[in-house]
This record gives C-alpha cells, structure tokens and sequence, in this order.
C-alpha cells in the first residue's frame, strides 16, 4: 500500500518553501525526546501532536512530510506528559501515525548520531528540512541510511514452525532473524543466517512483507521459507534454543503461559499469526 505521508522529496531541498509550511494553519509537531520516545495520548493510541509554537529553526525541525496535504514536522527535545517509543505502541496507531512516528524516530536518530562529516569529520549543517546534511568543507551531502535485516519463518514439509530464543528473551520465541551483511542480497542473507544459526537448508522462499524498525535504523524484511529437512543443530553463539512446533503445539504452550511470542508491533507477530491462521504465502 502507498503511504499516505508524502515525503515531498522534489521540494524539499527548497528551504524558503520548508520554512513557509511551518506557518501553515494545518501545519503539526510531534515531539520526540532523546530516547526517540514520543508524545501520545494516555495509553499511547494516538501520538499527541501540536501546532508549531515557536520559530521555525533549520538546524532543528525536521519536515517528515505532507499528510493529506497537513505538514508535520517533528523536533527532538525534552518533553512532559506520556511518552513511548516505536515497539511500545505501533500496534495501536493508525497506519498514517505508525509512518509518522517511524519516520520521526528514524531520522532524528540519525542527526542525533551523526552530526560531523563521515568523510572529512568536519561540522556539517542541515538541508532538505532534515532529511539530509550538508559538509561546507567538502561539499558532500549525506543522507539518512537504514540497514535491511532479514527475518524468516522457516516451516518443515508438514507445516511445522520453527521458533527460537535467546536467553536474554527468557520465555519469548520468535523467528529467526539477522542482519544482512554488505555484498549480500536478502536471499543470500536468508540462506547464512538460517544456516549459521539451525544447520537447516531452504528450498523456497516467498516474500511476506517489510517493516521499518527504527531501533535505530532497520529495515525488516520478511520472508517464509520451505526447510529441506528437520534435523536442527543450534548454534549457541546465534541463539539458545529452537524448536518445531505444530499449531496445536503452540497454542498449547501459549495458552498455559510456558512460551510468549513477539509484541504485536513487530512483523514477527504478523508473521506467526498469519502461520497459525493458515494464511502463511508458502
Ligand atoms: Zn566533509
């Protein structure tokens, strides 16, 4: 689905134009502070944003966009009243302030990180209402990066799903993921991790969806996989345990509290939902 938040990528590097939507009668500021948590309302349904208050600064307010024609911009500084992050409350907002807040979490992330010139180190200034920065010494631009990672649900040849943990995730399973590395495809990448962490071989992939996960800058991308056999042989550095489990099986642990899965902001959520509903694209 397109997003209803456009990015105005043509427009932006035009910062008269930038500055003039700050005064917009329609124009909103969402608050992030500097854990990238942001303002909502209480309970965290919906994010809690203003009308710009103040002057309109380069160097500080981020343009994330037009939604339905509205700016929004967002600002990082220390905030009163509920705040949460991406993973908290993503499964309860809106598909519209789930683009928002990942956006806002993501970039101002970057500028947090990332304030000198990868290149020559030197001070550099912010252009594009955000989404880039400028070096004057060396006259590059630098632009937000987001790493893919690849998450994976591996099923056997009788519909079973493999799930596994990490120590430090007590009684949570969930799919297997890892990030991909540079000169991989998502592909290759799915066939290393898989391999490193369970010594098992996939005959097919299919593609099931992507998420970003500003935590602090992935790109989740998911895919189901056909596992060529059954034997798992976990590799310990990777993860603690993984193991087969029937639908039945599952709910069974669920249901007694023995296991926990993925909060239902994450696409491993979706993943393993959309497998126990029989609805999984392999
Ligand atoms: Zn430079």
């Amino acid at each position: 689905m397109p997003s209803d938040l456009d990015r105005v990528d043509h427009h932006r590097g035009n910062a008269d134009w930038v500055a003039g939507l700050w005064h917009a009668e329609d124009a909103k500021l969402l608050t992030l502070d500097p854990e990238s948590r942001f303002s909502t309302n209480a309970g965290g349904s919906k994010l809690r944003m203003t009308r710009p208050f103040m002057e309109f600064d380069s160097q500080r307010h981020r343009l994330l966009g037009l939604l339905n024609g509205s700016p929004i911009f967002a600002v990082e500084e220390l905030a009163d009243g509920e705040m949460h992050d991406f993973r908290e409350v993503a499964f309860q907002l809106t598909d519209n302030e789930r683009d928002i807040a990942a956006t806002a979490a993501a970039v101002t992330h970057w500028h947090r990180l990332e304030p000198q010139c990868p290149r020559c180190g030197a001070a550099t200034v912010v252009i594009n209402g955000g989404f880039a920065r400028h070096c004057r010494r060396c006259g590059r631009d630098h632009f937000p990066r987001t790493d893919p990672a690849v998450i994976v649900a591996v099923v056997d040849a009788e519909d079973r799903l493999l799930l596994g943990g990490q120590t430090a995730w007590g009684d949570r399973v969930s799919v297997l993921a890892g990030f991909v590395e540079s000169g991989e495809s998502l592909e290759q990448a799915i066939h290393r991790e898989i391999g490193e962490e369970v010594d098992i071989s996939l005959s097919d992939l299919r593609y099931f969806g992507s998420q970003p996960w500003p935590f602090p800058r992935s790109l989740m991308v998911a895919f189901f996989g056909r596992a060529t056999g059954t034997d798992i042989r976990v590799d310990t550095d990777e993860i603690a345990h993984a193991e087969w489990y029937t639908r039945d099986q599952l709910s069974a642990k669920l249901d007694s509290g023995a296991l926990g899965l993925p909060g239902n902001s994450s696409i491993a959520s979706r993943m393993i939902q959309a497998w126990r509903a029989g609805e999984a694209p392999i």
